[in-house]
Parts: C-alpha cells; structure tokens; sequence
C-alpha cells in the first residue's frame, strides 16, 4: 500500500467521518480533510430516524447516539389555528419491523463527534483539519486532489476521492456534475429555547403545525443535559431583511404568536437557511462519488437530509471497499448511485415536499382534506404502519436493497 492507494474523503462532517468509518472498519485506508479547525458545533440536523439507527447500530454507534440525545417514540401533527391535535403516530407499530421502533433526537454535531472518535482509533484512517481541497483533476488511473493548508498548498492522488463536501460541494462542481431542483424564495428561521413545551404545552418531541400563514415545527433535543433544548422552525417572508428577521423584536414576536404566553421567551440560537431541493445528477462520475448533502438536498421537515447522507455514506463505503479490495468490479459504484439517486428522488424529495406542503395549504377545503387524511391514517393501524415505514426512511433502504437485488 502507498499513499496513492488511500481513498480521499472531502469534507469532514457527519457523512464523510461516517463514510470513512465504514471504510477503515473494511481495511481500506482512508484520509478525511476537513477545512475548518475542528468540528463545528452545528445545530442543524437532530432526527435520526430507525433506518438510520439500524446502520449506525452496525458501526457500533448506535448505543452512543442514543445515550447523547432523546428517545422519541411519537410525532405529532396539530392545527395552529384552532390549537388542536390533529394526529399522533407512534413507532411502536414497527416493533416488528425493526430493532429500533423510534427515533432519537440527536444533534449532528455530536452524532458527527462520536464518528469521529470512533474512526481516531482505526490505524489506517487520517483525519486532517484545516485542510481544504481546493481543486481536482481527473486522470485514468486517479484523481489528483489540491489540498491548501493554511499558506502551503501540496496535491495527492487517490484512487477514489468521495465528495461529501456539503451542499456547495467543491467537489460535484469540480466534476461538471449538475444540482438539478431548485431553491425556495422563503428561508427557514430556526429559534431555540429552553422553554418546556411539553409541560406546558402537551407537545411531543418531534410536533407538526399546519397554519395557512406561517407553518411550524417543534422539536427537543438534549443539548448539554435537563432540561434540553426546544428548536422551532418558521418559513420567513422573502422581502424581509436578515437583520429584521432576527432582530429581538421580531424573535419575541414570532415565538408569542405561535405560542402566546406572560414575558419573554429565553432563545438561545436563532438561524437563518436557506432551503434546496436539488438532486446530483449522477452520485458516481468515473472516480469521483458523492455522497451525503454533496449529493443531495431538501427541505427539513421530516428530518430525512442527514438520514439519507448516512444511508449514502454506509452504502457507499460497502460498495467501495468490495472494489478497492478487488472483490468487485467498479461497475458496483454505478449500483450505488442507482441506488441512492433513486430513493433520494422516490422517497426523500417527495416526502419532503409533500410535509411542507401539508403544514402550509392555504385553502381551506385543503387543509380540512388533509387533516380528515391525518386522523383517518392515525385511526387505522394498518395505515399508520405503512405511514410510519415511509417515514422512518425503512421504505426507502427496502426498496434501495431490492434495486441491488440479483
Ligand atoms: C434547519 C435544519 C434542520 C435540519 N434537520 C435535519 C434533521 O432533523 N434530520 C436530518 O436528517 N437532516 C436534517 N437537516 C439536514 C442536515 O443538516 C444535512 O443534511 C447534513 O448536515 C449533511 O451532512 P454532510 O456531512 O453531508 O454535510 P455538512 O454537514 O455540510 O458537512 C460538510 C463538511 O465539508 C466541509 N467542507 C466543505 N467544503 C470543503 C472543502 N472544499 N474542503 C474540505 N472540507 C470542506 C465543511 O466544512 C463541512 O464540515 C437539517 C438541515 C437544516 C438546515
């Protein structure tokens, strides 16, 4: 084995520690560059969904995950306007379809942490941050990667680079692969306080609000230990300035609408996203593969863009490792991206889409057909179930395991 042998990895979030953790465990070496410092404290993703438990579970990090965030075994979806419970689903109905009947509320910054842990104790795997990649050149036998490091640029060559480089992946745009899909005009405003609502409120961990004006999502994460944290997202008006939108008076007044109460609410993170929906044209170009949001993006309701990154992650470095070791032909690469690219588009892509659209119908005669769906769904075990397997992702890996079926 040389240097040139090593497998690169772009990116050092969740999906590129991960991809490469399920590299080094298979005896491939592999080299992570990160460009910032360290890892971010990124408050973004925190469901982690059953499919995604049971492939975390086979890296043996499962039990980790579970310990630093929140078991939630129900989700809500309620109507603003009148206050009211519209539905509630409990995983418990797929006792028999997985080990992991719920999802656990785990914040991707300690999800990408105990990766991280993991792969430092694996000898043949390399994580350097402060290394940025800068540019790729593709030849016949590898791809030659320039990396800067603070003053000092160097290249490397690899026989297989991974880019899981995030949505604006250097990488993807490197490789002349399009981001079919589009953008959003609103962004999402995600405030966060320590404010009880389950005590207070009745809400479970993971509620849905539909509301023909301004839609929400309520979650709980861990964060430190008690009492937690509570996250709330919010679709913003496109011709309203940042600062506006996160200025004191606004946050106050944003949280007391939705859910009025005596004094100001304490907000200990307020952020601005922007929000895709955009699919990689291919996830493999020859040498080059993407994976994570590289790859793909999506609105958040729902949780499913770190899920799916995962899902690629793991899938990918399976794949890879059978062709570095020369088990397989590289054609196995060209299954990964029929693979993911197809559930990403069948399953997370129109999920995502059809959540936002639930909480944000307008129309009356829409939202009461769409609540009527809710409760008639909720009410018929049967149908909860199968409402249940698309939304714990355990469709999408099913019907990704029947597409590499012999
Ligand atoms: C508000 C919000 C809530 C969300 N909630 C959920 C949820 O509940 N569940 C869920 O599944 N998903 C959720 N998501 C989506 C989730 O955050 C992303 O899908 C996830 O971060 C993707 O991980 P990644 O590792 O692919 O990319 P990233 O987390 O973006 O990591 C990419 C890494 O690559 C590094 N990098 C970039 N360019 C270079 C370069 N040129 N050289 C070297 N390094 C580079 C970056 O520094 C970064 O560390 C949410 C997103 C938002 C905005």
């Amino acid at each position: 084995m040389t240097e040139k042998d090593r497998v690169i990895i772009s990116g050092g979030g969740p999906v590129g520690l991960i991809c490469a953790l399920g590299l080094a465990r298979q005896d491939v070496p592999v080299t992570v560059l990160e460009r910032n410092e360290d890892l971010l404290d990124d408050p973004r993703a925190a469901t982690t969904h059953p499919a995604t438990l049971e492939l975390l579970d086979e890296l043996g990090l499962e039990e980790e995950v579970r310990a630093a965030g929140l078991v939630a075994p129900v989700f809500q979806f309620w109507d603003r306007t009148s206050g009211e419970l519209i539905a509630e689903f409990d995983h418990a109905l797929l006792s028999e379809e997985t080990r992991f009947p719920y999802v656990v509320q785990c914040e991707q910054f300690k999800t990408a942490r105990i990766a991280l842990s993991h792969l430092q104790r694996e000898p043949n795997a390399e994580v350097l941050f402060g290394h940025e990649v800068t540019g790729i050149a593709e030849g016949e036998d590898g791809v030659t990667v320039t990396v800067r490091n603070g003053e000092r640029s160097f290249t490397r060559t690899t026989p297989y680079l991974v880019g899981a480089d995030g949505g604006r992946s250097l990488v993807r745009k490197s490789a002349g692969i399009e981001f079919e899909g589009f953008t959003f005009l609103e962004q999402f405003l995600v405030l966060t306080t320590p404010f009880d609502f389950q005590s207070w409120r009745g809400y479970s961990y993971r509620s849905y609000f539909a509301d023909p004006q301004e839609w929400c999502n309520c979650f709980k994460v861990a964060a430190d230990g008690p009492p937690g944290l509570w996250r709330t997202v919010y679709p913003t008006d496109p011709q309203q300035q940042e600062d506006d939108l996160l200025s004191d008076a606004a946050v106050q007044a944003r949280l007391q609408k939705f859910f009025p109460k005596d004094g100001d609410y304490e907000v200990v993170h307020r952020n601005l996203y922007r929000v895709h929906q955009r699919v990689a044209k291919t996830f493999r170009k020859k040498r080059v593969l993407l994976a994570g949001d590289a790859a793909h993006v999506n609105n958040p309701i729902g949780g499913m863009g770190l899920n799916g990154g995962i899902q690629d992650a793991v899938n990918l470095a399976g794949k890879l490792a059978e062709v570095w070791q020369g088990r397989a032909t590289d054609a196995l690469l060209d299954l990964y991206d029929l693979q993911r690219r197809t559930v990403t588009t069948e399953f997370v892509q129109a999920q995502t889409i059809q959540n936002k659209k639930r909480l944000e119908a307008r129309d009356e005669a829409t939202r009461q057909a769409n609540f009527r769906d809710l409760r008639e769904t909720a009410g018929d075990p049967e149908r909860a179930k199968a409402f249940l397997m698309r939304a714990s992702m355990l469709d999408a890996e099913r019907r990704a395991a029947a597409l590499g079926a012999p």
